[in-house]
């Protein structure tokens, strides 16, 4: 399919990297396609960044009918521009969309689109150590109607913000907060989905958690509320003894590819990497013993975001003195290596933007 372009007036001023924050600027241009079911996929193009007129009635306001994915690309010393692992993301993309009743989006349609947008966009990737293009392509319900079924129609959009660190604190260890009164996911539920109702569903323990002076929750698991699934937008990591554990992909958990990179290098150190269920009750007794040595998220906005101090039940505990451990710092080092360039790609994770 032939991908149009309608140009810009006028291009926009670009902020400074210093200045970048998270999520708050927005790039030049944006791919858009829409989707019936008489067309399928059709009149995909690059237009310039702007709102998007729709219908009060239209269905994703309604519903929540929506999916995205978030992944960035990175300038490298020598100024080219490459992509971690963006198979992964549109592959999950789908796997997302499948579990919301969406039409799949062609894989490599949207990677020659994101391509050709990042082409025109390319000096909008920040240069700055730790900044990046964060991609965020997207998949909404336009349906103008009211009554509970799934859209005939949709609109598929990538947009691009140059962002810097994630959290405040940057690599500093953050504090998180557990509860038994909240869940994000349940079994048999849409925890695995990118979709927009996860992330509203979590917006109000969070805020509790913040209130109480930590930046994220940590979810137990909606059946038991004692299994340890995921903090925020990050898989979760733990160092016990000489083993790294990370909980199973159950059903409920986001399957992260930062999760499944940390995995992957991990054994290629030859560390022992396990994936099981783990108890919130296991960490504090690991605590207890003094065998529980780092705890780390992981996520594409954050990379590697070390865990200082967690809460639950009324009882804080403080993880390595509150200090960044050797495995999430190797982790966070090696992994942006490859992401920048710096280090090989012994994987195969990197796909240049040319
Ligand atoms: C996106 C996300 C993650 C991390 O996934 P990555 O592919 O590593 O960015 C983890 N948990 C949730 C709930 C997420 O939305």
């Amino acid at each position: 399919m032939e991908i149009t372009i309608k140009k810009v007036e006028k291009l926009k001023d670009h902020p400074e990297d210093s200045k970048l924050g998270f999520g708050t600027h927005f790039t030049d241009y944006m791919f858009n396609m829409d989707y019936n079911p008489e067309q399928g996929w059709h009149n995909p193009r690059i237009e310039p960044y702007g709102p998007m007129e729709m219908d009060p009635s239209t269905m994703v306001l309604h519903y929540g009918q929506a999916i995205f994915e978030g992944l960035k690309a990175y300038k490298t010393e020598s100024g080219d521009i490459q992509l971690f692992r963006p198979k992964d993301n549109l592959n999950r993309f789908n796997r997302s969309g499948n579990m919301l009743c969406m039409p799949e989006v062609d894989e490599e349609l949207m990677l020659s689109g994101l391509i050709e947008l990042l082409k025109l966009e390319k000096d909008w990737v920040p240069s700055a150590a730790g900044t990046s293009l964060y991609i965020r392509p997207t998949l909404i319900a336009t349906d103008p109607y009211i009554g509970l079924r799934s859209s005939n129609t949709y609109r598929f959009f990538i947009i691009l913000s140059p962002v810097g660190a994630y959290y405040p604190e940057g690599f500093d260890p953050v504090k998180i907060w557990v509860t038994r009164d909240y869940v994000r996911a349940v079994r048999g539920g849409v925890g695995t989905a990118k979709t927009a109702g996860n992330y509203a569903a979590s917006l109000y323990a969070t805020e509790l958690a913040q209130k109480d002076g930590y930046t994220q929750v940590m979810w137990l698991d909606g059946v038991e509320l004692k299994y340890i699934e995921e903090v925020g937008s990050m898989n979760i990591f733990f160092v016990i003894g000489d083993e790294l554990i990370t909980p199973e992909l159950n059903r409920s958990i986001l399957s992260g590819v930062t999760r499944d990179s940390v995995i992957q290098l991990a054994k290629s150190w030859n560390m022992n990497v396990v994936e099981r269920k783990i108890s919130i009750d296991e960490v504090y007794a690991a605590h207890a013993d003094g065998s529980l040595k780092e705890v780390f998220g992981s996520g594409t906005a954050a990379v590697i975001s070390p865990v200082g101090n967690i809460k639950f039940d009324g009882e804080e505990i403080t993880i390595g003195e509150g200090k960044v451990g050797p495995v999430a710092a190797k982790l966070f080092e090696e992994l942006m290596n490859i992401q920048y360039g710096k280090a090989d790609d012994p994987f195969n994770w990197i796909v240049p933007v040319k």
